[in-house]
């Protein structure tokens, strides 16, 4: 059994800021007094312990004290992306058959017309009831329900134990050290792991978050340069907008800044490189929603000399590459470890998460010498033309670094004599031909690799968390 982390946190540290908000401060004792009041409302409103309950909100504080009183109340919490269609969350509410779906009044309107979801601003208005809070949580308790991107078929839903939470933020820990000045900017949504994780390792580790309802860029800049905060999380396209601005304002990183923890996706090496000239600090993490967050990172001193890698496991985990005989041979990543989910929840809760122990990510990618890995790209995209593998995250990183290219995205397309060539998507942020782009990618890429076919377009097809989705590429061509 371990403590009620919030109820833990407060009693260890309660007047520490917990969080901070459009310039407003909550302590960890406020954050515990606020949740056991929602706790009771939820209770009066009929939610019972351990139920299934979907929470739908932009990123407030309102939302923060929601979640907790469901976590005081032991609910399975599916969080549901504010990014979705009506369709998509139908699919994820019918999906995870949750008792009560509540939902900030903001948001009210994303939902499918005939959900008869709980407002927060019920919640927050009825008199409570008296409700009991567990001041232990069992290790095996599922604490939230995500669903992963979408991005190679049907989102999954899954579980994320209280084990899984606490050993991911504890290998965190390990790796990336902590100081009681510490702040972690969180502008990634709350309902993916990226900044669930950040309110998780707040309550383990006591240090405050800094929230912003969405990705405020000028706010994030001066955060950075004037050290109001000392960590962030980020996908490559906010770090690639960081970047930008931190150079227009001729602005450095603060000493008092840490780092950025950068994932979800690959990050460009060009990226790595500006954020070096900045003293930004970057470090390149490889995870999932399988995987709690993090499952290896690069530290920062060998962001240069790794250049690409997302670096070692976290101290709790291992990960092997699939038939992999030896380094640098490419394969399936298998990730082991306790931050590894029990299993998926609906139309997926028949497959099982792992294999002998191992889950098998469906990403490709190789350990070299040293044992840092590299992820190469998603099994499901791979294109194979005459007898050669092509991984289409090459050929896009090539195109990304010409200086026209906006957006790229590279599918395999049929073709009678190769059996499947590449074709490349592009959308142009300046002037740029197909024979001036097919003359770039000749003197960088191995001509098989060379895209066949080159399509101009006005965007690419992006799922509710911005990630490229390849196997749609090929209908826009019709
Ligand atoms: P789905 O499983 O539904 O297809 P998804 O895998 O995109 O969606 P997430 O759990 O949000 O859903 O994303 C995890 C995936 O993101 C990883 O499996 C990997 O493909 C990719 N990813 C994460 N970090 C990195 C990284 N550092 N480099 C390359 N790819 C990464
Ligand atoms: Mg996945």
């Amino acid at each position: 059994m371990y403590p009620n982390w919030i109820l833990q946190r407060a009693h260890l540290t309660p007047t520490r800021t917990a969080l901070n908000y459009e310039g407003r401060n909550w302590t960890f004792e406020e954050l515990k007094k606020i949740s056991v009041e929602r706790a009771g409302q939820l209770t009066a409103l009929g939610v019972k312990p351990k139920e299934r309950v979907a929470i739908l909100g932009p990123s407030q504080p309102r939302l923060i004290f929601m979640m907790f009183a469901c976590m005081h109340l032991q609910c399975e919490m599916v969080m549901l992306n504010r990014k979705l269609s009506k369709h998509e969350l139908e699919y994820q509410i019918e999906d995870a058959q949750v008792e009560k779906v509540l939902v900030d009044d903001e948001d009210l309107s994303l939902l499918p017309d005939h959900q008869k979801p709980i407002l927060f601003s019920v919640v927050e208005s009825i008199m409570g009831q008296p409700c009991e809070i567990s001041k232990e949580w069992d290790m095996e308790q599922t604490i939230s329900i995500m669903y992963t991107s979408g991005t190679t078929g049907y989102p999954k839903g899954v579980r994320q134990t209280v084990g899984n939470h606490q050993a991911s933020a504890l290998a965190s820990v390990l790796n990336i050290g902590l100081t009681e000045e510490d702040v972690w900017l969180c502008a990634v949504p709350l309902f993916h792991i990226s900044g669930f994780s950040i309110l998780v390792r707040s309550l383990l580790y006591g240090n405050a978050v800094k929230l912003y309802k969405r990705f405020d860029i000028e706010g994030t800049i001066m955060d950075i340069a004037d050290g109001h905060v000392t960590h962030m999380s980020a996908v490559a396209v906010m770090l690639q907008r960081i970047l930008q601005g931190l150079e227009e304002k001729g602005l450095k990183a603060s000493p008092r800044f840490k780092l950025i923890l950068a994932g979800g996706g690959p990050v460009p090496e060009k990226y790595i490189e500006r954020a070096h000239r900045l003293k930004l600090m970057v470090s390149q993490t490889y995870g999932m929603t399988e995987t709690s967050s993090q499952t290896a990172t690069l530290s920062n001193e060998d962001a240069l000399r790794k250049l690409g890698s997302a670096g070692k496991p976290l101290f709790f985990n291992q990960i092997q590459i699939s038939d992999a005989l030896s380094p640098r041979e490419m394969g399936e990543i298998l990730i082991r470890g306790p931050h590894v989910t029990p299993g998926y929840i609906g139309r997926f809760s028949e497959k099982s998460s792992t294999i002998d122990g191992w889950l098998h990510t469906g990403d490709i990618g190789y350990l070299d010498e040293d044992g840092y890995l590299f992820v190469v790209d998603r099994r499901s995209d791979l294109i194979i033309s005459g007898g050669e593998n092509i991984y289409p995250a090459e050929l896009e990183n090539v195109l990304l670094s010409h200086e026209a290219v906006q957006e790229a995205g590279v599918c395999a397309i049929e073709d009678e004599t190769w059996g499947q060539v590449p074709a490349a998507f592009i959308v142009l942020k300046s002037d740029a031909t197909e024979a001036e782009l097919i003359q770039f990618c000749s003197e960088r890429l191995a001509k098989y690799k060379v895209p066949r076919y080159f399509y101009f377009v006005p965007n690419l097809p992006r799922n509710g968390s911005d990630k490229l989705m390849r196997r749609k590429l090929k209908e826009l061509l019709q």
